[in-house]
């Protein structure tokens, strides 16, 4: 979906649909130097990570296997515990494995963080992460992220993924959702 279609839902466009295509560009040639001669596992965390992983996958030259996790934050209110949920598993082992998990964005890092241990601790050879955005607040916390595609203000962000309610997802670049859509 294109900018025009929601333009009155953005308050700002933060990342245009060309700064993303050369940033992914960028991140894939990194990934493709972390792993060379190596057997990788993307690791996507659904539904978020689907459009990045998918862009970003195909602009590696080494090769990679794909899987996917749905996971929750446990628990109600807004105090995320770190605590998370497993909706969804993966299909593959990650015994003796590479392992990237591909983000979308992350906020506070606590489901990243949690994500990263439990995939250690199922013995993979080595557990890192991509993600497409990051906010201030995510450096709170001890995740060690291998790679961002771009450091964004702590803002509601849509689109590339993100969504509202399940919607903006598909929309090809990253912007502040007004206000006046969530009040
Ligand atoms: P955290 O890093 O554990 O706080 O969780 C981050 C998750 O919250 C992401 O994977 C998104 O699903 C969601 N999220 C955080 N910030 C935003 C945003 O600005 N727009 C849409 N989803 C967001
Ligand atoms: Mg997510």
């Amino acid at each position: 979906m294109d900018l025009d279609q929601v333009k009155n839902d953005l308050t700002k466009v933060l990342v245009t649909e060309e700064q993303i295509v050369s940033r992914v560009k960028e991140l894939a040639l990194e990934v493709d130097k972390m792993y060379a001669g190596k057997d990788l596992l993307l690791v996507g965390v659904l539904k978020g990570a689907v459009m990045f992983m998918a862009d970003l996958s195909r602009e590696m030259q080494i090769p990679v296997a794909m899987d996917w996790m749905a996971v929750s934050s446990y628990g109600s209110g807004t105090l995320s515990s770190g605590v998370v949920r497993i909706l969804k598993d993966l299909d593959a082992d990650v015994l003796g494995r590479h392992v990237l998990i591909v983000e979308d964005i992350i906020d506070s890092g606590l489901t990243l963080s949690w994500l990263a241990s439990n995939l250690s601790a199922r013995g993979a050879a080595s557990v890192e992460i991509v993600a497409f955005l990051r906010k201030p607040d995510a450096a709170k916390v001890e995740v060690d992220v291998a790679l961002v595609g771009f450091d964004i203000p702590n803002e509601f962000v849509v689109g590339y993924g993100l969504d509202y309610a399940e919607k903006y997802r598909t929309l090809k670049a990253v912007g502040i959702l007004s206000p006046s859509i969530y009040s």
